[in-house]
């Protein structure tokens, strides 16, 4: 620091002026992307920053190229996306945190169309009057679920909350207690039932509840009867359940309808796939609920949103409770869910054009083929402070649906060198996490597993590629 005080005291004097920096001409393209009072705003704050560090005594480079350089790092920062696409490498499909499903291309592009253009979301273009949301993709939900009618709300926590307002405010919803689950974090049954204004009556014990227990509770206050999808956990053991098909009887008796909160609920029966049992929505229909609420975004590989179908008479007494309005989706979601829906006509195909299903289904030898051919340029571009391995992991559905049940899948195991000192695996996770399109695996038993089911070969290449980053990182 030669300038010592006499820096200190006229600091700005090394720096260019802004007038001169906003004329330069390697400026102009900021401008024009960022607007001039951006780039204006910005650049003070990059000169700000760079009389400080002078002040203090700092020796930063202040030449035009280098404050210019700032300055368009900094407005790209600042106009640079926060929802990054990324690649799901966890072995999770329908993985809550990095958004569900994944839809396919009929739904992209309808998205788009409605993004794009006026639409008739309200509007009956037979009768040219005022029409209703739900009817768009009705006919569609009524003939994959032999429900009498059906309504879409923003999830399926809106469905459950919006069921119980209308169905039981201020009276009585009995449900086991082995049903009164926790979904991600902050939906409890018991919760949700209090905001809805409804009171719950637990009957049973955590593992086992009977008829009679349903049955000793129900009186002149229990507005329903409701079964929880235990979507996340599985109770076993000496357990004992009381099947829909038990209870709707014994609620006929009582003359009280039984709902069913299916959680993920399926519209196909997922074993002629190859995959466990899941309850579908028509089964759950079929067997008398009045009432069944499920998501979008979870098997039916839809859009996010939450379905409820069934009895003509609750569906719309539920479409005219005034929570319907603030719980409704926007057209987006209608334009994504329609065509998903449209593709379960051909169940045959269903496998190959539906992105969730295809993903859950994809053999292991397919991923297998993929970790053995990936597996050179990974450990290449890793170095020897890693050993990559091909191997045989388990893929999990995800979002609750089918907890126990996991899939046979491949991918790349990596695992740091012995004597390896610090975190190398969480060194790594974090390399991983800074490439281009973000990657995003899981550790497990001091390995980091890259399940390699949600990498189809169209972005193979593209994964490919950035490997090279990787080995800069
Ligand atoms: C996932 C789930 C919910 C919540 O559904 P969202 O669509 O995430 O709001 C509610 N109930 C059950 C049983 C679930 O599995």
């Amino acid at each position: 620091m030669m300038d010592g005080a006499s820096g200190k005291a006229t600091p700005g004097l090394r720096l260019p002026a802004v007038h001169t920096l906003l004329a330069a001409e390697a400026c102009q393209p900021l401008v024009a992307e960022f607007g001039r009072e951006q780039t204006v705003n910005v650049l003070r704050e990059v000169l700000a920053r760079l009389r400080e560090s002078l002040v203090n005594g700092g020796a930063p480079d202040t030449s035009q190229a280098a404050v210019l350089a700032a300055l368009a790092e900094r407005l790209r920062d600042a106009n640079r996306s926060h929802m990054r696409r990324l690649f799901n490498l966890t072995g999770t499909v329908l993985h809550t945190n990095l958004g569900r499903a994944l839809l396919p291309d009929v739904a992209v592009q309808a998205v788009a169309d409605a993004l794009r253009w006026p639409m008739n979301l309200e509007w009956d273009l037979e009768t040219g009057k005022r029409g209703d949301r739900d009817t768009l993709v009705e006919e569609h939900l009524l003939k994959l679920t032999g429900a009498e009618a059906v309504t879409i709300v923003n999830n399926n926590a809106a469905a459950v909350l919006l069921m119980l307002n209308t169905v039981a405010m201020g009276r009585e919803v009995i449900v086991s207690r082995g049903e009164l689950v926790e979904i991600g974090g902050a939906f409890r049954i018991p919760d949700v039932m209090t905001r809805a204004g409804a009171t719950l009556v637990e009957v049973g014990a955590t593992n086992r509840t009977h008829e009679k227990d349903y049955d000793a509770a129900a009186g002149e206050k229990t507005a329903l009867m409701m079964k929880v999808h235990c979507s996340n956990y599985a109770i076993t053991g000496f357990t004992k359940e009381v099947t829909l098909e038990e209870l709707v009887p014994l609620a006929r008796k009582h003359g009280i309808p039984v709902a069913v909160d299916l959680g993920s609920g399926t519209l196909v029966d997922l074993e002629q796939y190859g995959l466990p049992h899941e309850p579908t929505v028509r089964e759950t229909i079929a067997a008398g609920a009045d009432l069944v609420t499920f998501s979008g975004d979870k098997l039916l590989g839809g859009p996010q949103c939450g379905i409820i179908a069934g009895r003509k008479d609750l569906i719309a007494a539920i479409k005219k409770n005034p929570l319907k309005r603030a719980l409704r989706v926007g057209k987006l979601t209608l334009a994504a869910l329609e065509p998903v829906l449209a593709l379960y006509h051909a169940p045959d195909l269903l496998a190959d054009r539906l992105t969730t299903l295809r993903l859950l289904t994809r053999p292991a030898a397919s991923m297998r083929r993929l970790a053995e051919r990936l597996l050179p340029a990974v450990q290449g571009a890793l170095g020897d402070t890693y050993t990559v391995t091909a191997e045989p992991m388990q893929s999990q559905i995800g979002s609750g649906a089918l907890p126990v049940d996991n899939l046979p899948s491949y991918g790349l195991a990596i695992r740091s060198a012995p004597a390896t000192r610090g975190n190398p695996l969480g060194v790594l996770e974090r390399r991983l996490r800074d490439l281009p399109v973000p990657v995003i695996g899981r550790i497990k038993d001091d390995a980091l597993w890259l399940d390699l089911r949600c990498l189809e070969e169209a972005h193979a290449a593209e994964f490919e590629a950035q490997l090279t980053d990787l080995g800069r990182a």
